[in-house]
């Protein structure tokens, strides 16, 4: 890439985080109203609904809210696209063995950013955008067409595990224009 549009990229960047300044500083104020209110400091780490839920990232899912669930009620494990990955069941493990979890919910969506995603594009254009040819460790980035074969795959991937396995796993799908589950496994 020639040096003056690596230097428009990096303008450009600069740029976007002065924009996030504001918000940055919009959900600390928000922090502080919240330690006002917040009436959940006798909790212990254990999640009181024994539940672990995983979920895509996307920002029109909010796990809470869907679930009718509060403070300390469940572990929410999060990444995009709602992933088993390796750190998901690092985590998993944490939660039932540690912590009391029994039973594993597993939550994909409608619409979701990964789905029909090329990888081989994205991976160029993370390189264009970052304005370098310097290979970094691969990144897989879990792109998938068939949102139901996906979430199958998930469940399975648990629901063969050896330290998982034994505990109640469900599958669901959530549908962004609408709110609602289906359960799907
Ligand atoms: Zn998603």
């Amino acid at each position: 890439m020639p040096s003056a549009a690596i230097g428009a990229l990096a303008i450009l960047r600069q740029m976007t985080a002065v924009e996030r300044t504001g918000e940055y500083a919009r959900i600390l104020a928000e922090n502080r109203r919240y330690t006002d209110a917040f009436d959940r400091s006798a909790l212990t780490a254990m999640p009181l609904s024994r539940l672990a839920v995983v979920a895509c990232m996307d920002a029109r899912l909010d796990v809470e809210e869907t679930l009718g669930l509060r403070t300390g009620d469940a572990h929410i494990i999060r990444n995009a696209g709602g992933l088993v990955t390796d750190d998901v069941i690092r985590s998993l493990i944490v939660s039932v063995e540690l912590l009391g979890t029994q039973e594993i919910v597993l939550i994909e969506h409608t619409r979701c950013g990964l789905q029909d995603l090329d990888e081989d594009a994205f991976r160029a254009r993370v390189a264009a955008d970052s304005g370098t040819d310097v290979e970094g460790p691969v990144v897989k980035y879990g792109g998938f067409t068939d949102l139901e074969e996906n979430l199958r795959r998930q469940i399975a991937i648990l629901r063969d595990h050896p330290l998982l396995g034994r505990f109640a796993i469900h599958g669901l799908v959530f549908d962004v224009s609408n709110g609602g589950l289906s359960e799907l496994a």
